[in-house]
């Protein structure tokens, strides 16, 4: 039989786990020629999130956990699901119900049927979402488009079905500052695009503050595209141009005339300008030059402080100790 594994990461979702488990169970009754394995993976959650998965792991076999021993993000708790999933397909996806689990069924249909490697899904359009936001991520989206090679596809959520290659192919990649969906692009193979309406929330709130959505724009940008870097050059080379030209006129305007230089504000505006194309430059380079820095350590990615797995063996250990003691005759064992 085959067998999906479904990686969810979660920070703080004690109120979604119920809810998603109770959706998944009619999922996989429904899909009964296929066997599960869902990976929950919390990410140093500061609620009742490792509780509530600890007691799924307990009732249902086809539940495990990860528990990293802080909050890694998002990004850490994918890599550590993707290398700890053993199905022959892999699947990611949010706690929140915001990736709809009913497409779940045509995603396995189109890879067991069709010549893809990956179904995944986007959103057809962001209805409910404050407009600020939207916003800024069309505002992201075309920008990557345009630096980077690869782009990225417009509404794309994490939320996908894989193959194992594909798998394999992504864990290749042990980078440390990650953006999983440059990733999903840039190692190629053929991708099914499924749509789907936005849905909100089943319940929380989301965990991306809009610090954290620029952080993670300024990784995209940072992590699949060099041009940036260019910038200093073309700025270094359009005022070069532009100096020369205004030298040849303030020199030539002073020889005609016969009068020194004059126009401290326009030259005091010219320095300002400058600097600051100077520091932009300065900032940028900064960026690319932290992410090496940060490559170079070769950190790992995610620390696990406990595991479903873990605490099986621990269970195991003690059950044959208490076994054995109790084989023991009388008076050892007292
Ligand atoms: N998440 C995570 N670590 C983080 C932030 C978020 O594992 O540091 C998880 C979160 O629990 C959820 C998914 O990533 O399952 C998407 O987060 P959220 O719903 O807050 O993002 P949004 O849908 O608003 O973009
Ligand atoms: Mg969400």
């Amino acid at each position: 039989m085959e067998r999906i594994s479904i990686i969810i990461p979660c920070y703080n979702e004690q109120e979604t786990i119920p809810i998603y488990y109770e959706e998944m169970k009619k999922i996989m009754a429904d899909m009964k020629e296929v066997g599960f394995e869902l990976i929950f993976v919390d990410d140093g959650s500061g609620d009742h999130t490792l509780e509530q998965m600890r007691s799924l792991a307990e009732k249902d076999a086809r539940c495990r956990y990860l528990s990293f021993s802080r909050n890694f993000g998002k990004e850490a708790a994918l890599y550590a699901g993707l290398s700890h999933a053993s199905g022959d397909y892999v699947a990611v996806m949010d706690a929140d119900l915001q990736d709809p689990p009913e497409l779940l069924p045509r995603m396995y249909e189109l890879l067991s049927t069709e010549e893809c490697d990956c179904a995944a899904a986007r959103r057809a359009d962001r209805d409910g979402e404050p407009l600020l936001r939207s916003f800024f991520s069309d505002c992201f989206y075309k920008v990557m488009g345009k630096l980077s090679r690869t782009g990225i596809v417009k509404g794309a959520r994490d939320y996908r079905m894989m193959k194992r290659k594909m798998v394999d192919a992504i864990l290749s990649m042990s980078e440390y500052n990650r953006f999983s969906k440059g990733i999903f692009q840039w190692i190629g193979f053929r991708t099914i695009w499924l749509e789907f309406p936005n849905t909100k929330r089943c319940a929380g709130e989301t965990k991306w503050s809009m610090k954290k959505l620029i952080a993670y724009s300024l990784e995209g940008i940072t992590g699949f595209s060099a041009a940036p870097l260019s910038l200093a050059f073309v700025f270094g080379a359009i005022f070069c141009c532009l100096s020369l030209f205004l030298r040849v006129l303030a020199l030539g305007g002073s020889l005609f005339s016969g009068k020194p230089v004059t126009g401290w504000t326009s030259l005091v505006c010219i320095l300002f300008l400058q600097s600051s194309v100077q520091l932009l430059c300065t900032g940028i380079l900064g960026q690319y030059l932290s992410k090496t820095y940060l490559e170079t350590k070769r950190r790992p990615i995610y620390i696990l402080k406990e595991s479903s797995q873990e605490k099986k063996l621990e269970k195991q250990r003690l059950l044959c100790t208490a076994k054995q003691v109790k084989t023991l005759p009388n008076n050892m064992a007292g």
